[in-house]
């Protein structure tokens, strides 16, 4: 799709190819690209006018006639071409416009999603008030727009800064391929909440913008897929792209491979460590089997704080409509179904805890879907504090979403006594559960706090109150 470098190119061109050129008759094949206008007052308002200059707003095309504005958005594949007037009409040719030097100056459009809009007036500001055009944001490189302008439409905005971006009615001309680039640049993940970014990040944005769409346009545009501009001229931009369509290759900066994700329903591309997502402070709360990490999460949720549970996650998406239903069936077959085609935790857990093959391939396969789960809902998340509970936080990498870490803590003995009468097992059951995780004492050592889960209740809410204090 055509952004705005490419319309700007096109534009250029067509200043050096149409000006001073008088319409002597046109030919519509196609009349539902004319937006308001029939296909009979278009030619009778066309006809006989001068091409006298080619203005541009975001993706829009102006044709400045000697009383008349053609307004053309080529939208996905729309593009101009000059031909012979007798080379053959090709199928995609719906509007052809006959000029006085015996030249035909075609519309072509693959999928006719172009649109064409004709006014009688030729001053900017008149031909602003089209309704399209009215509700347009200011242009992505006009350095008059002003952080601040930017900043107070994007504090109100709760969806991600890709959306905010590519919503023409905030900043008008960035598509797809230049927000991943200008949010790279601004070192601003695409999936951070637009409400979030303080002043400064959006004053990267807009430098970034600027940077950015001045060198696409100096470059004619980018072309990728099916976009190639108008008259032959194929933009070079893409040799200049820092991320799009830069998937699995090293980010330019630091050398992480580049991801692709789906965001706001777009192809993405983003550098995952020169991009992290700006969220709330993430506290992750972890601790060996059955030490109660579930007695803190539950005391803070009681204090009002939100709490993002991974075995709760994991729980949720084990369900027949969950992400995880199908592929844990594919890997056990269906002899981990009860009669009522829920998945069967307990013999689920019984074949994993017998067999660390089985146990590495089942965590390989549920760990990243429940680590872009939580990194999603802590990106969504307006608290100024959310906690992570999970119990393989270290083994598992969910420690890189965490600003601090707090470990449950409980003593060996006790610890083994718990387990035993919570999973109803043999001492040598829990022995052997508690064996196969990180130690106790390693997963301290990594932690910012520790609490001690031994004693009774109040001790824990205790230590739990004088952390949150400081
Ligand atoms: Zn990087």
């Amino acid at each position: 799709m055509p952004e705005l470098p490419e319309v700007e190119t096109v534009r250029q061109t067509l200043q050096k190819q149409i000006i001073g050129k008088k319409i002597t008759d046109i030919k519509i094949y196609y009349d539902r690209i004319l937006e308001n206008i029939s296909a009979t007052e278009f030619k009778k308002s066309l006809i006989g006018q001068t091409f006298k200059k080619m203005d541009r707003y975001g993706k829009y095309l102006f044709f400045i006639l000697d009383t008349y504005t053609l307004i053309v958005h080529l939208r996905m594949e729309g593009k101009f071409f000059l031909k012979k007037i007798d080379d053959e009409l090709n199928k995609h040719e719906h509007i052809v416009f006959i000029l006085d030097d015996q030249i035909s100056f075609r519309y072509h459009d693959t999928r006719k999603f172009g649109r064409m809009v004709v006014l009688k007036t030729i001053k900017k500001a008149e031909i602003m008030k089209y309704p399209a055009l009215a509700k347009l944001g200011k242009e992505a490189n006009d350095t008059h727009f002003t952080k601040e302008e930017l900043y107070d439409k994007l504090k109100k905005k709760k969806e991600f800064i890709k959306g905010a971006l590519l919503d023409q009615s905030i900043i008008c001309g960035l598509g797809n391929i230049y927000v991943d680039e200008v949010c790279f640049m601004s070192k601003i993940n695409p999936s951070t909440m637009a409400n979030r970014l303080n002043l400064d990040d959006v004053g990267h944005l807009l430098d970034s913008s600027i940077t950015v769409l001045a060198k696409a346009i100096k470059a004619g545009g980018t072309t990728i897929r099916s976009y190639t501009s108008s008259l032959g001229v194929t933009g070079l931009f893409q040799l200049e792209l820092l991320v799009h369509d830069k998937e699995n290759k090293p980010c330019p900066i630091c050398g992480t491979i580049i991801k692709k994700e789906f965001v706001c329903g777009r192809g993405t591309y983003f550098c995952p460590k020169c991009q992290k997502i700006k969220g709330p402070k993430v506290i992750g709360i972890t601790g060996s089997i059955a030490t109660g990490k579930s007695v803190v999460t539950t005391y803070l949720k009681k204090q009002g704080y939100e709490v993002l549970d991974a075995d709760e996650i994991v729980r949720e998406e084990k369900k027949p409509q969950g992400l995880l239903y199908e592929k844990l069936i594919k890997v056990f077959s269906n002899q981990i179904l009860d009669e009522n085609g829920n998945i069967n935790d307990q013999m689920l857990s019984r074949m994993v805890y017998h067999d660390e093959k089985m146990r590495k391939k089942i965590n390989a396969l549920i760990h990243p879907i429940v680590f872009t789960i939580c990194e999603k809902k802590i990106a969504k998340s307006s608290a100024q504090i959310i906690f992570l509970s999970v119990p393989l936080l270290f083994e598992a990498g969910f420690d890189v979403l965490c600003d601090e870490i707090w470990c449950v803590y409980l003593q060996s003995d006790v610890q083994v006594d718990r387990l035993m009468k919570r999973n109803h097992i043999t001492e040598e059951e829990a022995k052997q559960r508690i064996q196969i995780q990180m130690s106790q004492e390693e997963k301290c050592q990594k932690s910012t706090y520790i609490i001690d889960n031994s004693r009774e209740l109040c001790y824990t809410i205790e230590q739990i109150q004088k952390i949150l204090n400081k």
